[in-house]
């Protein structure tokens, strides 16, 4: 198979997604009051409405419809009044009634967008970035420094629910291939469950990483829901084809389902789009169908070919009435909206003087964006000026990676409080240490439960940056090497480290080092 990169110079790949989230933050089910809990006993949580018992009557949770709406302002979506639920059939063993209950043509959000920002090494994945040049905008983007801007329509979000969970006993890895017999537990048979499904308006895998990464952290904000990939309360369906450039018309699609981490979206894609390519290029036919990434074989395989929507039997629910959303429950809504991350990091821009990078970064997670604001009020007016940018450096990229080597890390219970942050910045920046020793007293904050200037105290660190001590050093090491000296000064300046090492040696570490630089470059010019 050819690289994405080949692939992409002669095709344009065409991804639009369906993302599923359970509402896991609501108390109870959609159209009943039973209570939501994962992991619990099986079929604790059932009543005769989620088993589908004949003559049971649905009704519908506010709370639920509140938060579809807030999913819905927070992205762009324009909020419809009259909207209805739908009977979506099939007979299929997780669900009792037979019927999913679900939205029809028009639901609850309609028409919403969001921008996605594409920088470094994800930006490459799109065809023609390279060589153009900030400002400039074709297709759906907009040129930026680092990347580009993708404008993502979003088509709907409507309510339904989840169904029952499978499970099969006796065969491999839980799979229903070889099992003796299932098992299904109805507790999250009506869990409240919001889809949204975005314009075929994605071009890269990796636009489709960024758009349920950005997604999450939205649903995040809002609170709607815990969005967990591995418990499977935020799933997402990749559809994909391929068109030759130039052409407008949408090829056949494939799709790829249940995919439970960004990293299968992104791989899963990226795979789906070679593969067409090859069967293309052979003169072969994509059919529409259903396929399942797996992720060790590192391929995609079929599950079954596409149904069609009339295999459904679509029809109004004739137990629920139409809905009509007043005006004032929509202003309702609207007047719960958190700050969402786009808009922190705006602040974060005009605030604190962050460049976009380093604000879009820092809000990429709520505990990182929380952090970094309570460094901010510890250091006051003065020093958040001041420190803003070393503070945005050292939670990007020292929080990051603790936080990333260690799962079980958390901010908010960690020795690293921002008051200690703050002062480690402030040593720094003081050039009362260097920024070696900065990461070494990171570590032992951690480690240690200590603030800063007393590990600092305790070890000796003081960097130090007196002239006059730095220059006798200096001295002493260009009179002791007189053979390097003529060698430097005949062209080798590559000996400049060497000088300094000597330096840093005969100070046991503590010289500043911009210091002996200067003064070394200085005395060998
Ligand atoms: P289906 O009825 O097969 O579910 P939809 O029209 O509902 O298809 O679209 C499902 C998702 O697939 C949407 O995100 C849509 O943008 C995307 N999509 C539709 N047609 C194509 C295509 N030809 N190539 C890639 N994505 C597509
Ligand atoms: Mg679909
Ligand atoms: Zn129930």
């Amino acid at each position: 198979m050819q690289t994405l990169e080949e692939v992409l110079e002669r095709y344009e790949a065409v991804i639009g997604l369906e993302v599923h989230t359970e509402l896991t933050t609501l108390e109870t089910k959609m159209f009943c009051g039973c209570k939501l809990e994962f992991g619990a006993e099986p079929n604790t949580h059932t009543c005769p409405v989620c088993l589908g018992l004949p003559g049971a009557l649905p009704v519908p949770n506010k709370a639920a419809i509140e938060s579809i709406v807030l999913a819905g302002l927070a992205t762009n979506c324009d909020i419809e009044k009259h909207s209805m639920f739908y009977r979506k059939n099939y007979m299929y063993p997780d669900m009792a009634k037979n019927f999913q209950t679900t939205q029809g043509p028009v639901a609850f959000c309609m028409r919403g967008h969001l921008d996605l920002e594409v920088g470094g090494a994800a930006a490459k994945e799109r065809y023609g970035i390279a060589g153009a040049s900030a400002g400039e905008a074709f297709e759906n983007i907009t040129v930026t420094e680092d990347g580009y801007k993708a404008h993502i329509g979003i088509t709907r979000i409507h309510m339904e629910e989840d169904a029952g969970k499978m499970v099969h006993i006796g065969g491999e890895e839980g799979r229903i291939a070889g099992a003796t017999h299932s098992l299904v537990d109805y507790n999250r048979a009506g869990t409240p469950l919001i889809e949204l499904v975005t314009e075929p308006d994605l071009r890269t895998p990796e636009e489709a990483r960024l758009f349920m990464q950005k997604l999450r952290q939205i649903y995040l904000t809002l609170g709607i829901s815990d969005c967990s990939m591995e418990e499977g309360s935020l799933r997402c369906d990749g559809n994909v084809s391929l068109r030759r450039r130039g052409t407008t018309q949408l090829g056949t699609k494939t799709e790829l389902k249940n995919i439970n981490s960004f990293k299968s979206l992104h791989d899963g894609l990226l795979y789906e789009i070679r593969r067409q390519a090859q069967v293309l290029d052979e003169g072969g036919v994509i059919y529409q169908e259903t396929r399942h990434w797996d992720p060790s074989a590192k391929r995609t395989i079929v599950m079954r070919v596409k149904e069609t929507a009339d295999d459904y039997r679509l029809f109004p629910e004739p137990d629920l009435a139409p809905y009509d959303l007043s005006d004032e429950f929509i202003e309702h809504v609207r007047a719960k909206l958190p700050e969402l991350p786009d808009q922190k990091a705006a602040r974060f821009q005009e605030a604190f003087g962050l460049s976009a990078y380093d604000a879009q970064h820092l809000v990429e997670h709520r505990a990182t964006a929380a952090f970094f604001e309570a460094c901010m009020a510890e250091a006051g007016a003065d020093g958040a000026a001041k420190l803003a940018k070393p503070v945005a450096n050292l939670v990007i990229n020292d929080v990051t990676a603790w936080l990333n080597a260690d799962p079980e890390a958390s901010l908010e219970d960690s020795p690293l409080t921002p008051a200690r942050a703050v002062e480690l910045v402030g040593l720094v920046d003081a050039t009362t240490i260097s920024s070696k020793q900065g990461k070494e007293v990171f570590a032992a904050v951690l480690d240690e439960d200590a603030d800063p200037k007393a590990i600092v105290e305790a070890r000796g660190m003081e960097q130090v940056s007196d002239t006059g001590a730095i220059e006798a050093v200096v001295d002493a090491v260009l009179a002791e090497n007189p053979d390097k000296v003529e060698q430097y000064k005949g062209g080798k300046t590559g000996l400049i480290g060497f000088f300094v090492g000597q330096c840093m040696k005969q100070m046991a570490g503590k010289g500043n080092p911009q210091l002996i630089n200067q003064l070394l470059e200085q005395k060998l010019a």
